[in-house]
């Protein structure tokens, strides 16, 4: 019954495609067809056909199923909404970078839709859903450079471990669903002229897992989860700047359902030396008047320790001295951007007498 073309060959690239080379493929054809761009109505269509295929191929997990069992197998063991679910980080990767979405919610929403058509949000019927976390960070222009590790107890919920989060009591399993015979999933056929829909959702009965539990487990009730603290750790890139960052998954535990998001939302602190214009930086640097006229050699602070930069002789005030590669890098793009130093001249306010006597000689001379 199935007539779906094969992933590698939708996308265009080789079986043995790194992620890399996936992803950049999936980017290209993304920026073709996104629904944003190309109003055609076999975009669309098209659209949905590349973002299944990256939604399965950039997953190693699912990626693998489908190298040995194809679409069978892959369709046998997901339902649409895990697969998208499943492959949203991926989606947020590439859509951050294309259009500019931080964090990329509206990337991975987007594509999800586009998929399920109106009304397929996510979660889906009946399907729990866990909260979304914000948490709170404050990085420097160092953190922005080498990128940070951010480490935090939330008290929340909490695998249960009596039951191993299944909700199960001891010695009992789940068993089928009777809502819907164990599939998980329940399908509504709607009519409309001479073609007939037929949508296909979680059931309620058991949030789309296919199986119930029998004997509830008595530390959790059978909800899998408990009240206790959780240790959440993730690491925040190179090149992180102000904003708020998705990580999907990682927010409150669903067990048989779907965890909430975890939002990051980062600010970054001034700089003692430094301003920040995207991936520069900039700093003040005074030297003397005769510095400038003379040239020196002058020390500058940069984002790893101080360093020698050459003054050249005849230097103007407000000179931007670069020191390319200095910068930080920005997500996206390769490399870093460049430190500029400017150059303050300062003039003396008090002159010695010798000082002014020399000066005056000076001017004579020119
Ligand atoms: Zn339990
Ligand atoms: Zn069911």
């Amino acid at each position: 019954m199935s007539s779906k073309r094969d992933y590698y060959e939708v996308l265009g690239v080789q079986k043995d495609a790194t992620a890399d080379e996936i992803k950049a493929q999936y980017r290209k054809l993304a920026l073709k067809f996104h629904p944003d761009r190309n109003k055609t109505a076999e975009a669309a269509e098209h659209f949905k056909e590349i973002s299944e295929a990256y939604a399965v191929v950039s997953d190693g997990k699912k990626r693998k199923i489908y190298d040995r069992h194809g679409h069978a197998g892959v369709d046998g063991r997901y339902t649409t909404e895990d697969i998208f679910q499943g492959a949203s980080g991926n989606f947020n990767d590439v859509f951050a970078d294309l259009f500019g979405r931080r964090g990329g919610g509206g990337g991975f929403e987007s594509v999800f839709e586009t998929f399920m058509g109106q009304g397929g949000g996510r979660g889906g019927p009946g399907r729990p859903r866990g909260r979304d976390m914000l948490c709170e960070t404050t990085v420097t222009l160092e953190d922005v450079l080498h990128g940070k590790r951010v480490e935090f107890d939330h008290k929340g919920a909490v695998a249960c471990e009596a039951c191993g989060s299944t909700g199960c009591a001891p010695g009992s399993t789940k068993i089928r669903c009777k809502g819907c015979g164990g599939s998980g999933q329940v399908r509504a056929q709607r009519r409309m002229g001479f073609a007939s829909f037929v949508t296909v959702g979680a059931c309620r009965d058991c949030g789309g897992q296919g199986r119930v539990v029998e004997k509830p487990c008595r530390d959790c009730g059978g909800r899998g989860v408990r009240k206790g603290k959780r240790r959440i750790e993730f690491g925040l890139p190179p090149g992180i700047d102000d904003g708020e960052y998705t990580m999907p998954g990682r927010g409150e535990i669903a067990p048989g359902g779907i965890n909430g998001d975890l939002i990051v939302r980062v600010a970054v602190e001034p700089h003692r030396h430094f301003r920040r214009d995207g991936r520069n930086i900039f700093c003040d640097k005074h030297v003397t008047m005769v510095e400038a006229a003379l040239g020196a050699e002058v020390r500058v602070p940069t984002l790893e320790g101080e360093e020698d930069v050459r003054i050249a002789a005849g230097t103007q005030p407000n000179h931007l001295a670069k020191l390319g590669g200095m910068g930080v890098p920005k997500r996206g793009y390769g490399g870093r951007g460049d430190q500029y130093v400017r150059i303050v001249v300062d003039v003396p306010k008090k002159l010695s007498k010798r000082q002014k006597a020399l000066l005056d000689e000076f001017a004579k001379a020119g």
